[in-house]
């Protein structure tokens, strides 16, 4: 029997190969240097196990989420491959790298309420990621001010997102609360 290519499972599978091919050379942050893959294949499960979402775009779209940003994907590389629906979540959640780095993060938290219901489900998902590796272990040369600046902007942008999924942005309250974040 052949597989049906338009199955979720078979999306999924399409959508993990192309991100792992685009960022088979990146490592994470931290000092195992972990295969960067893992974050996006983490934050798609974070969506499917504990926010219950089914929705195959969403979980595509969290596949790829640091494609365009971070790799040579184009984001009419994203619509050719995945349609206009993904392509745009993935474009709704990257950050103008031409900018500087702290506009890049002013902007983020001035966005965020704007986006799209599904773009704001990968940006939640994504956080708690980024948090709980930070808590995980501290990226080499970061200072412990530095990890705890990250929490406190990390809440001021989660603020432009809430009422999307109450399961995640409980999880990311209990962070913020740990480290004494005021939300
Ligand atoms: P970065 O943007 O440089 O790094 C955080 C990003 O790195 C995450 O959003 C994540 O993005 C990615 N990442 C990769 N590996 C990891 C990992 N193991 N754990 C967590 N994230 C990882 O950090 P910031 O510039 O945001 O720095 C945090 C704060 O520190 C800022 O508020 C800034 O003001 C301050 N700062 C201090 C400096 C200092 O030397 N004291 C220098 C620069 C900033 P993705 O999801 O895309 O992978
Ligand atoms: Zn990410």
């Amino acid at each position: 029997m052949s597989s049906d290519p338009g199955s979720d499972a078979v999306l999924l599978l399409e959508t993990v190969h192309f991100a792992a091919e685009k960022h088979r050379n990146q490592r994470r942050k931290d000092p195992d240097e972990t295969p960067y893959i893992n974050h996006p294949i983490g934050v798609a499960r974070i969506l499917s196990h504990e926010g219950d979402v089914t929705d195959v775009e969403v979980l595509q779209a969290a596949l790829l989420h640091d494609t365009v940003e971070d790799t040579d994907t184009s984001p009419d590389e994203l619509e050719a491959a995945f349609g206009s629906v993904v392509a745009r979540i993935v474009q709704e959640v990257t950050d103008d790298k031409s900018l500087p780095k702290q506009e890049r993060k002013r902007q983020q938290v001035e966005h965020a309420a704007h986006c799209s219901r599904q773009a704001k489900l990968v940006k939640l998902a994504d956080k708690l990621y980024n948090l709980r590796d930070l808590n995980r272990c501290t990226p080499v040369g970061w200072t412990a001010e530095r990890v705890q600046e990250y929490f406190v902007w990390a809440s001021e942008v989660i603020k432009g997102l809430r009422g999307t999924n109450p399961v995640l942005e409980e999880k990311l309250d209990q962070l913020f609360k740990q480290r004494g974040v005021q939300l």
